[in-house]
This record gives C-alpha cells, structure tokens and sequence, in this order.
C-alpha cells in the first residue's frame, strides 16, 4: 500500500486482515512503514520497544478509517453515526476480551495505560479494602507505576508495602514470597515480564500461591502482551493491566481486566458521565459494568484502534513471532557477551527479548547518544524502576529491547554502535 491515509484508497480494517501465515520477517516489516524510514542518515534500528512499539498500516488505517467516516461520540447518540461508532467501540472491548480469554467484555475496562489501570484499582479497590495495619506484597523488580500508587494508598492509610526479592539473575525468590503473607495481607501485584531484565515471571503459580491464602492478585502485563499469549482465565488472576502502545496500539488507551464479581463490587473511580444511571442532588445511581468505571468520553479511535492492532497480530501467527523473537534474542545475547567488559543485567533463564546492560563505566546516557548516532534506538536511564538498579548497585543501563519485526541486521548495528562507544569513550 503507497498511500496508507490517502482516504480514497482506504480499506476498511476487514478488508486488511489477511489469514495467519507462517512467520516472515521480512513480509512483516513491510507491514511497519516506519521501519523504512532512516535516522541520522542511517537505517533505523528500532530497539526500544519496551518503551513504545510501532504501529503497523493496519492500525493507522484503522484511525484514519474512524475519522474519516464513522467519528461521532458513544453511548449517547441516537443517530446513525454514533450507533456505527458505539459499535466500532464495544467491537474493540469484544477483541480484547477474546484476546486475553477473560470470561465477559464487562471484565474489560478501558483506560489511558497500565498507568491509569493501577491507579484505578489502588483508588477504588484499594481505598476501600485497605486500611491501617493492612499488607500489600509488590516486587523488587516493579516498574514506578507498580509502586507509587500502592506506596501512595499506603501513606494514606497507614498500611504498608511487602517486598517480593529477587537473585542477580533477575528471577524472584518464590521462597521468600511465600514467607511475605500474613492475616492483613490485602493484594498482591507484580509484574508479568519485566520492562528492565526480561524476565518472565511464573504468573499461575504465584497467583496459585496467593489463593491459598485467599489474597486477591493484580499482575502488570504491559510487557508481557506484545511478547506472548496471555490467558487471564488460565493465569487466574484478579486483575491484569496493559498498555495499548506496547503492543502496535495507539498511546493514551490500555485496559484494566478486572474479575467480574470484584469489578461489582468496587465503588466507582473517575465520576461523571457515562458512568451513572440516574442522578439527583440526593441519590445518585452507577451504571453497570463495564461503564462504571469510564467516565466521559472515552478513547474511541484508541479502543478501535487497539482492537485493530489484535486483529493484526491474530492475522499474522504470533506464536510463531513469539519463537522468532526467542531465536533473535539469542543471537542478541551470544552477540552482546562478545563485546568487551559489557555487563549484561537480566539473565533469568525464563525471559524475552529485553537487554539491560553497562559498558565498563562508560554512562548509558553517553552509550545512547553515540547509538543514536548510527540510527540505533535504545534507551539509557533507570527504566523508571530505580528498586531495580539499587539491586545491581548502578544508577542507570542501556537498554535495547525487542519486537517481532526487528533482525539480526538490528543488533549487528548495535554491536557496531557499541564498539564506536568504546573507541570513543574507552
Ligand atoms: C511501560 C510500563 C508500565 C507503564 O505503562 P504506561 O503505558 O506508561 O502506563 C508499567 N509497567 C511496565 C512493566 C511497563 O513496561
């Protein structure tokens, strides 16, 4: 397609979505127009996906087709355009049910992110259910917005945060989670995969291990979503966040899951409309699920959006990305260790394709400017999960983190940027 947001050559997005073949990288990039532009002269070597992935044609197809013909707002509207684009919106909550197996679509909220996901349920569940004395087990290895708003209940109500620890290799201690539990133990909340050491955590059986002591559990799965299948049923968790833009999606729209007879249960977050069934200034209704919790007008280009970005990868075997992305991953690895007195931070044996790593004492932030340089896309700095680098004892690594369109081409680049840095700063 030359002309992706030429509107007259615009396909609607089922016309786009082409049965699952056999993974091809080569097919898949071209599917990614940004992968074709260059940087600094060079060709761009995307590698910071763990902080936003790109988005294929399909997806911005996807927008430009909502704007183009069908925008109007939802929910309210008794015209045709706003029936077309209510459907268009729950359609999107469908996908992401089916994406995740949840059990109803009213177990899916839409939100900004994980971000907003997790303030949700630390404002609403948290609130309610939390008070002084009370427990709330998170993880060493949590990214900030896993942290602050449980650290933020917490101040509140004078209950306190638990620890999961972790080994150098970046694996939690299952041991000593389950040592954590105690009769005020109110949530547990970890991370999926995560964002700085790649590590896939054992999400059932800590999940398992919480039930045996009747603690409901939170999982981030910003970073496990775009990497591989996730079964919320199968996990049996009670609540699980994500990021649309993490995974080809639009920013500004995500998805909190939230077990149906707990989401019942919760007092409302954001108040306005939308979220209500009747109002007076003495008694005020709520709506039912999933609109209690989505107050005012909410993404709809971005809820369309993300659900175009499933359709994308139902269409394109990505189970079979996930076992390319594991054979690229290695060769990334094999390739970094070959680079003197790098470091590589995040070597748990269960992991996907994120590489934290420092360069003798050459700063990442210097280690980044020179990548850049040479087209390389990486991120330098604490990945906003400073409990992380107090644990290897650095302030900051570089960090190259992969998707299913990236190639050996990508990381030979890399390394290439990587011997410049040492010849610069060495
Ligand atoms: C990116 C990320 C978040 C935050 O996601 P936002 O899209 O910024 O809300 C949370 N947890 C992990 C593991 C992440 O990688």
């Amino acid at each position: 397609m030359n002309s992706p947001l030429d509107i007259l050559t615009l396909q609607p997005p089922e016309a786009i979505a082409r049965p699952a073949q056999p993974f091809d990288v080569r097919r898949i990039r071209a599917d990614f127009p940004i992968l074709g532009e260059r940087v600094r002269g060079q060709p761009l070597a995307y590698l910071d996906n763990g902080a936003t992935a790109q988005k294929p044609y399909a997806v911005i197809d996807a927008l430009a087709h909502y704007y183009a013909t069908q925008n109007a707002n939802v929910h309210r509207g008794v015209h045709h355009l706003s029936q077309v684009a209510t459907d268009a919106y729950e359609a999107a909550r469908r996908k992401v049910a089916s994406f995740i197996n949840a059990a109803s679509d009213r177990e899916i909220i839409f939100v900004r992110g994980t971000t907003e996901g997790i303030n949700l349920i630390a404002q609403t569940f948290g609130r309610e259910g939390v008070g002084e004395g009370d427990e709330i087990i998170v993880s060493e290895m949590e990214h900030h917005s896993n942290i602050v708003p449980w650290w933020m209940l917490c101040r509140e109500k004078g209950a306190k945060l638990r620890v999961i620890p972790m080994n150098d290799r970046g694996e939690f201690r299952l041991d000593a989670y389950k040592t954590l539990f105690s009769p005020r133990t109110k949530l547990v909340s970890f991370v999926h995969i995560s964002n700085v050491l790649g590590t896939v955590n054992p999400a059932a059986e800590m999940v398992g291990i919480a039930r045996e002591h009747g603690v409901p559990v939170h999982i981030d799965g910003a970073q496990a979503v775009p990497h591989q299948r996730v079964d919320v049923r199968e996990i049996d968790c009670d609540f699980y966040t994500f990021s649309g833009h993490k995974m080809f999606a639009p920013t500004g729209i995500g998805v909190l899951y939230g077990r149906e007879t707990l989401l019942e249960s919760m007092p409302p977050y954001h108040g306005g409309g939308s979220m209500i069934q009747h109002v007076d200034f003495d008694e005020i209704t709520y709506a039912d699920l999933p609109n209690k919790f989505e107050a005012g007008t909410p993404n709809i280009a971005g809820s369309i959006g993300l659900g175009a970005a499933i359709d994308y990868l139902n269409s394109i075997d990505f189970d079979g990305a996930a076992r390319y992305e594991a054979q690229l991953l290695e060769y990334a690895h094999a390739a970094l260790r070959a680079v003197p007195d790098l470091k590589l931070i995040g070597t748990a044996k269960h992991k996907v394709g994120v590489l934290s790593f420092v360069l003798s004492d050459i700063h990442p932030h210097d280690a980044g400017t020179i990548l850049d340089l040479a087209g390389v896309a990486v991120r330098a700095g604490h990945h906003c999960a400073q409990p992380i680098m107090k644990h290897y004892d650095i302030p900051a690594a570089t960090r190259a983190s992969l998707a299913f369109y990236n190639t050996r081409e990508d990381i030979d680049a890399l390394v290439r940027g990587l011997h410049k840095v040492r010849k610069v700063f060495g």
